[in-house]
């Protein structure tokens, strides 16, 4: 047996904080890092390991950053939706959620020229019908939930869709990590480590997510490529999101 190992990385650039603290650019600068910066790291190091990942991209960073986009693409990785803005789509009402998820989506096709089939939610936070809306537009899968390592086909209005819910978790998130709880780098690596030893002896998916504002800092990179080291010398299978949902 391999482990499916889905690297994804969210490209929030700063209307993650935006939305907190508009316009102070002691928070703005941080966002603007991952797309600006942080991001060409992440794709050298993703060259360098021969990996293909999943970046989610909110629809105005998409907009503000077309290099960084183009840059993503031309390597070969998926990139899905990941909001228009990056507020909870608790905060919207169900036509705005529907109008950022629409509009991103053609946004991100407009660079790939294919279909875009994945998505999620800013800050993990979907709506009631969130996954109504998805499924009404033919997205594959979505990925906010966690309350299990083990994906599942999301139920809407009772019945089993076939929307994939790939789900996520707040230990492989290095925003918590690097930014929340200001952790130290080398404990970090340990902790997803422990969790990769635990998710490969329970045949589990392995589902990072990454930012490339957060990760994409010189020392944070490192553990990263340590990381996917690591998990390289094991049974493992790294894998694009839309690849992983169909051979689900
Ligand atoms: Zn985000």
């Amino acid at each position: 047996m391999t482990v499916p190992v889905l690297l994804t990385f969210d490209l929030d650039g700063e209307y993650v904080w935006e939305e907190i603290y508009p316009g102070i650019p002691y928070w703005t600068t941080q966002g603007e890092y991952g797309p600006k910066v942080g991001v060409y790291r992440i794709l050298k190091l993703l060259r360098q390991k021969q990996i293909e990942a999943t970046f989610c991209i909110v629809g105005q960073t998409a907009e503000k950053y077309p290099e960084a986009v183009e840059a993503i693409i031309k390597d070969g990785h998926e990139v899905a939706v990941h909001g228009y803005t990056h507020k909870g789509y608790n905060e919207l009402s169900p036509k705005q959620e529907q109008a950022g998820i629409l509009k991103t989506r053609e946004i991100l096709e407009k660079y790939t020229g294919k279909p875009i089939y994945g998505h999620r939610t800013p800050r993990w936070r979907p709506s009631q019908n969130t996954h109504k809306i998805l499924k009404e537009l033919d997205f594959k899968w979505n990925s906010d939930h966690m309350g299990t390592e083990i994906p599942f086909y999301n139920t809407i209005n009772g019945e089993e869709s076939r929307l994939l819910e790939i789900p996520v978790s707040y230990i492989l998130d290095d925003w918590n990590y690097y930014y929340d709880w200001g952790t130290p780098p080398k404990y970090v690596l340990d902790v997803w480590k422990v969790e990769f030893d635990a998710r490969l002896m329970n045949n589990n998916v392995f589902c990072l997510t990454n930012h490339p504002q957060v990760t994409g800092r010189p020392s944070r990179i490192t553990i990263l490529e340590k990381l996917v080291d690591y998990m390289k010398q094991q049974k493992t299978t790294f894998m694009k999101a839309t690849e992983f949902t169909n051979q689900f």
